[in-house]
């Protein structure tokens, strides 16, 4: 993904359209958006601690159900980097996705592996594996998450030049999202939910180039125009992207915000934790863009960062985006807070 401008221009140079927006927001999301309109986790909470190692992993939960569990969320992130990076079109990326198949297998009614031909900015034609999981397949509301799996080929933010054409591991950028929703896949089977849930693995995110920002999200690109099931209407996504930094800050994404307003209102109520920040981020040219234009509202759980020149954390997109930066208490606060979610749609 790459970081389109900061919160404050936007708002200086959209202010009208803001405006217009936020009207026309208020009338399509009205209905839709009802269903989440109570105040999440407001009654039957719990707060519960759990300590591995060095990490500690703390998380609110509903009654019903245990917490997120982070560590287990930090071993499915650990496990992908440890194919090495996941560079479309290499054999740890072939490997990674088997992975996957057979990981959400465990916890998934069914899987799907679909496969395709995406035409990226600078390497040409490219195949592309989105994994996607499906649980509850015939319940009528579904939840929609996802996450992008394959990792930068260029570490081309890395300070040193040298590394500009090494790959990013992509604890982070990657790994991390895929972690927090194969663990929450994993406790959903333990535990149970009525809520159809479709977590959606999405590959050739990070090829795009700066100036270009339909070079990104290719593989969201195609599972759009190529729906895994006919006419799939979920209540509304969440795609997670650089969920497990210790120091991350998750403030509202622009156009999270653009295009579904009344969701980012919904789960920053359900939020688990201080990694978030109820204020207005930045715009992100991101994989939630390309679910939006069709026609599915999309959030974005994404670490933005105000005082960095990027907009985000100094690994990214260098190579030092390893397991070194990773926190288990930062997946547990994401897991939990897409428990929260799901808690609160199935008391609807
Ligand atoms: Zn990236």
């Amino acid at each position: 993904m790459r970081y389109v401008v900061s919160a404050s221009q936007r708002i200086k140079t959209y202010r009208i359209l803001f405006y217009f927006d936020d009207m026309k927001m208020t009338l399509l999301y009205i209905a839709l958006t009802a269903i989440m309109m109570t105040a999440c986790g407001s009654t039957g909470t719990t707060t519960t601690s759990e300590t591995s190692g060095n990490d500690t992993t703390t998380a609110t939960a509903t009654a019903s159900r245990k917490p997120f569990d982070g560590n287990g969320a930090m071993e499915f992130t650990r496990q992908q980097c440890e194919f090495g990076p996941r560079v479309p079109g290499t054999p740890a990326h072939a490997k990674c996705a088997e992975w996957l198949m057979t990981t959400l297998q465990a916890s998934c009614d069914s899987v799907i592996l679909q496969t395709g031909t995406v035409q990226t900015a600078t390497e040409g034609k490219m195949g592309i594996k989105n994994v996607i999981g499906i649980i509850n397949p015939k319940a009528e509301q579904r939840l929609l998450l996802l996450a992008h799996w394959d990792t930068r080929p260029w570490a081309d933010n890395d300070p040193d030049p040298a590394n500009h054409r090494k790959p990013v591991m992509g604890a982070n950028d990657g790994a991390s999202g895929v972690g927090v929703l194969l663990q929450l896949a994993r406790q959903l089977k333990a535990e149970g939910t009525t809520l159809g849930i479709d977590i959606v693995l999405v590959d050739v995110e990070d090829m795009g180039v700066e100036d270009n920002e339909e070079s990104w999200g290719l593989g969201t690109q195609y599972w759009a125009q190529h729906p895994h099931v006919g006419g799939y209407k979920p209540l509304f996504g969440i795609l997670l992207d650089m969920v497990g930094a210790s120091d991350a800050s998750f403030s509202r994404e622009y156009y999270s915000s653009y295009y579904a307003g009344g969701f980012v209102d919904a789960v920053w109520r359900c939020a688990a934790g201080s990694h978030f920040v109820n204020s207005q981020g930045g715009a992100v040219t991101d994989d939630h863009i390309f679910v939006n234009r069709a026609g599915i509202p999309c959030i974005d759980i994404i670490d933005m960062r105000t005082n960095s020149e990027t907009g985000f954390n100094s690994v990214w997109h260098t190579v030092n985006d390893t397991m070194d930066g990773i926190s288990a208490s930062t997946l547990a606060e994401v897991g939990q807070t897409l428990l929260n979610v799901i808690a609160d749609i199935e008391q609807q």
